[in-house]
């Protein structure tokens, strides 16, 4: 029989494995956590404070119980009772092998280790991991306690038993986990948002637009219907009555123009600064708590209308 996840660790406590800690503890779950860095800690339990009124409104949560985090100073202290390990060390290859190793000689033969890396390859990462096929990728997006999306990434010695085990856990978490057939770097989402990153940085390298610009060519537009339809629905729309069919036939050609230069341009010193003034001018003075409450309020009121209209597109959530 398996058992119900209900003790959950999280390594790393940093902007992900906060989300994370957040939402496991909105859905009833006990947490250990660590951290290398002990500050983390203070930023952590505010973090939980600025976000409870967040959860109270997604997810009817009336209290919150900080009983139930354990903020340990060891990985053997976070890991060794659970049932589940959420890894959230920085995105580091080597780093995270480490770690993933480290863990699994402390944890539970059986418990499920879950990377939140962004892109690396599990098979890579699984390979000191003590019963790789325990290992899987959950890669969730910021901020996770509001985020539904996680993709599951198999390794090559992942088993299929486990991948079941960790999708309905995250179900559990009002989460909507979308299972990888395999590996790819930078999975899905990442994959797509990486190809707009790249082509951002060229526009601005190039002096076409500013941070703001880009951003409300994005924000007032493809943006909107982004939340509620992918990229290929969208298109098939753009067809007219006839659909995609009409749509590959118009801007099909355009797939041979240089529309797009995807290849990432030089991270220099000048792009960089560019791109951090742009993005300090944007934010007019707010610091990254209030710009974080307002995404927060709209995120939620999103979630909300999404709900009303998403079936009527799709029954299908997985
Ligand atoms: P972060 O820098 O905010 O946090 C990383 C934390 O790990 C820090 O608090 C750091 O002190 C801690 N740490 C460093 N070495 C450690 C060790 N040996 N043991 C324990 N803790 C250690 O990074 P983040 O943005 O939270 O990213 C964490 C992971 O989540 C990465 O794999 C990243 O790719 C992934 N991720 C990030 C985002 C995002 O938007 N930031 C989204 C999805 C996934």
């Amino acid at each position: 029989m398996t058992i119900k996840i209900k003790k959950v660790a999280v390594i790393g406590t940093g902007v992900i494995g906060t989300g994370w800690i957040i939402r496991l503890l909105a859905h009833g779950m006990k947490v250990w956590a660590y951290d290398i860095n002990i500050k983390q800690k203070k930023i952590l339990i505010a973090e939980i404070h600025r976000t409870w009124p967040y959860i109270k409104k997604l997810f009817n949560k009336k209290s919150k119980n900080l009983k139930n985090l354990i903020f340990v100073t060891s990985i053997k202290n976070a890991v060794k009772e659970v049932d589940f390990i959420q890894e959230c060390a920085p995105e580091n290859e080597k780093l995270k092998i480490k770690i993933i190793k480290e863990i699994s000689l402390y944890a539970k033969f059986e418990s499920i280790i879950s990377s939140s890396s962004s892109g690396l390859l599990p098979s890579i990462i699984q390979s000191k991991c003590k019963n790789p096929k325990r290992l899987v990728i959950g890669h969730p997006f910021n901020p996770v306690y509001l985020l539904p999306l996680v993709e599951i990434v198999p390794g090559g010695k992942t088993s299929k038993k486990i991948i079941n085990r960790t999708s309905i856990f995250y179900k559990s978490l009002s989460m909507i986990p979308l299972t990888l057939k395999k590996e790819l770097p930078g999975y899905l989402s990442d994959r797509l948002q990486e190809a707009l990153w790249r082509e951002a940085l060229h526009i601005i390298n190039d002096g076409f637009a500013t941070t703001d610009d880009l951003d409300k060519a994005i924000i007032h537009g493809p943006g909107m219907r982004w939340s509620i339809m992918g990229t290929f629905l969208t298109f098939h729309l753009a067809g007219g009555q006839n659909g995609m069919r009409h749509m590959l036939k118009q801007f099909g050609p355009a797939l041979k123009l240089p529309w797009t230069k995807l290849k990432a341009p030089k991270l220099s010193k000048k792009l960089s600064q560019k791109i951090i003034k742009g993005t300090k001018d944007q934010s007019k003075g707010k610091s990254i708590s209030e710009i974080a409450n307002i995404r927060d309020n709209y995120l939620i009121d999103l979630l909300k209308i999404r709900k009303r209209y998403e079936k009527k597109i799709s029954n299908d959530n997985n």
